[in-house]
């Protein structure tokens, strides 16, 4: 099929072998590239209950149908594993340019298992893929693991994704780097990484991608961007990148701040998306990415690639901290050491009020700059106390107390979204296939922004929860970025044109659907159940006290008559098991659907 490479690369690091063998072409008209792709060769390749960390667990980096061809905003490489922090499938991408190189050094997919013996990375070109020596890497951070390896090699063009020392040391919430300021970031994939003994993967590209019709689909694509990407809709992108979302939150009394207790911080105003003019230098894009979002900003002399809005906020607001520069120089060290911006705000956020009520005390309060910045090398390293906090924030409640307030689903630490003034965000996260995760169904966009759906009611939230998760569902499995917000009969055509299938909307709706059951049935078979799905009590029993959602908390019993709504709508049980009838329906694969079949009647559900 046009637009896809054809082959996918494996590793094994225990045995030190690595293979090539075609890309299953059933599965790519059902779940495309990708998130979908990702997931469907990680419910093949391992048991979905093993441990994260376990040499049997794999990673698979899919770097989607337009990766490497002039489709805009497609410039995204996904990367798929079951997650160390929540036990789930967990799928998440990393923008820059290393996508693209996968799919020019001729791959789908790369899939890598095992364990090495050693600190290892590897070096993948068309021609061959080397399990090479990485320990002179050991212990380095991101960037000097970037500027040496290339040196290494002796290609300043190579492209690379690492970890820091946060994934050498098995971190909880460590990331994936690339390009020294992309991350893949939830999940603590880098963990997984780490746990493999793989400090880096490099790129080395030169294959073509072919389309079926060059001259018809250059000309498309012109028009498509005219049209649907550099449209006022979108201008906030390329002038603000994300910073506008603060503005809209705080707005909209949802800015997480002092780790969820309010909605509104007092000292926004600091971050307001004007202010970043005065430090921004210039935009940085994703390959091929007209809408460029990355803001490169100069702040007392530290350079840097960002913060984007979720960094700001979770390591600004959340913990008190309303000093830029500070927060810069906490965000550089964080993706120097490869370590969550999310989780990491989150968690600080968290000890902060145990230290402030008295429950526990972990040396650091709300505001406390001094010692704020001296943590995330601690964690990274897992220093004294600090190596609790590697764990996130789920085992810090469960050692030193605090459940109540521990902002966190299924161990994933909740992003910069406070659900108690957009109560679909709280059925989206209840319900993400991969804990707390904005990007599954983003409802504040009507919730808040737009202002189109009434906010503090559950009344068809299930139905907007389930459309959304389908939307993006098939959007991330093709490769859209989140940002360009198109709709399904644009996404068909560019489907079309890239690979001559004949696609329509209504095929990826379905498809949408489809894998979002797959990603279901692996975390079913992990053991996640109605039980689950659900939020910290913070949300059911804390009033807001301020702003546009003061005095709103979560309705704990319409809160669960939405799940149960939600669940009925999807043709799942009550406890949130896919029918083999609905799985059918919408066209998941024989052999899942068998698997699955399997693992329900040995474990009587
Ligand atoms: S909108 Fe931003 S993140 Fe998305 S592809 Fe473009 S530059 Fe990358």
């Amino acid at each position: 099929m046009k637009s896809y490479a054809g082959k996918i690369l494996r590793v094994d690091l225990s045995r030190g072998e690595v293979t090539e063998e075609e890309t299953r072409e059933e599965w790519l008209s059902k779940y495309y590239g990708q998130k979908g792709l990702g997931i469907r060769y990680l419910l093949e390749g391992i048991d979905p209950s093993i441990d994260p960390l376990s040499p049997e667990n794999e990673i698979a980096l899919t770097p989607g149908i337009f990766g490497g061809t002039m489709v805009p905003s497609c410039g995204k490489l996904s990367i798929t594993s079951k997650s160390p922090a929540t036990g789930t499938i967990s799928d998440g991408s990393v923008g820059g340019t290393i996508g693209a190189e996968i799919k020019y050094a001729g791959y789908d997919a790369i899939i890598v298992k095992g364990k090495a013996n050693h600190l290892v990375y590897l070096y993948i070109t068309p021609d061959k893929t080397e399990i090479k020596d990485a320990e002179f890497l050991q212990g380095k951070g991101t960037f000097q693991t970037e500027f040496m390896l290339k040196k290494e090699l002796k290609d300043e063009e190579v492209k690379i994704l690492s970890i820091g020392p946060a994934g050498e040391n098995l971190v909880k919430f460590a990331c994936i780097t690339s390009e020294l300021y992309r991350q893949q970031g939830r999940g603590g994939i880098g963990a997984v990484m780490g746990s493999k003994n793989l400090k880096a993967i490099a790129v080395k590209g030169g294959k073509d991608i072919a389309v079926p019709d060059m001259p018809s689909f250059l000309s498309s694509l012109r028009e498509i961007i005219k049209e649907s990407v550099l449209i006022p809709p979108n201008e906030f992108l390329l002038s603000d990148g994300t910073w506008s979302y603060g503005d809209w939150m705080q707005e909209g009394g949802i800015l997480p701040t002092r780790n969820f207790q309010t909605g509104i911080s007092p000292t926004y105003e600091r971050f307001h998306s004007e202010l970043k003019d005065k430090f921004k230098k210039s935009n940085k894009a994703c390959v091929g990415c007209p809408l460029a979002c990355g803001n490169y900003i100069e702040v007392d002399g530290i350079v840097f690639e960002g913060p984007e809005y979720e960094s700001l906020n979770m390591t600004g607001n959340n913990c008190q901290i309303p000093d830029l520069k500070a927060i810069v120089q906490f965000n550089r060290s964080l993706d120097d050491l490869g370590l969550d911006s999310i989780s990491t705000g989150n968690i600080i956020a968290f000890v902060m009020e145990m230290t402030e009520r008295g429950i526990h005390d972990f040396g650091i309060s709300f505001g406390d700059t001094e010692n704020y910045l001296k943590l995330p090398e601690k964690i990274a390293y897992r220093r004294g106390i600090d190596n609790d906090l590697a764990e996130g924030v789920r085992f810090l409640s469960e050692k030193y107390g605090g459940k109540d307030f521990a902002m966190h689903v299924k161990g994933l630490e909740i992003p910069a979204y406070e659900p108690r003034g957009a109560w679909g965000m709280g059925l989206n996260y209840a319900t993400s296939d991969r804990g707390a995760c904005h990007m599954r169904a983003f409802t504040p966009a009507y919730e808040v922004i737009e202002k189109t759906i009434e906010p503090y009611t559950f009344k068809g939230k299930a139905r907007l929860v389930i459309d959304l998760q389908h939307y993006n569902a098939v959007k991330f499995s093709i490769g859209i970025c989140d940002f360009w917000g198109l709709n399904l009969e644009l996404l068909a055509k560019l489907l079309n044109m890239a690979t001559g299938s004949n696609a329509d909307s209504e095929e990826l709706t379905k498809a949408g659907e489809r894998i979002y059951n797959l990603g279901r049935i692996f975390n079913v078979m992990a053991g996640f159940r109605r039980k689950e799905d659900t939020l910290p009590e913070r949300l059911f029993t804390d009033p807001l006290p301020e702003g546009p959602a003061k005095g709103k908390v979560l309705p704990r019993k319409e809160f669960e008559a939405a799940l149960s709504e939600y669940y009925h709508l999807r043709g799942w049980s009550e406890e949130g098991v896919p029918s083999k009838q609905k799985l059918e329906e919408i066209g998941v694969d024989k052999q899942a659907i068998e698997k699955f079949q399997k693992y329900l009647s040995s474990h009587s559900v």
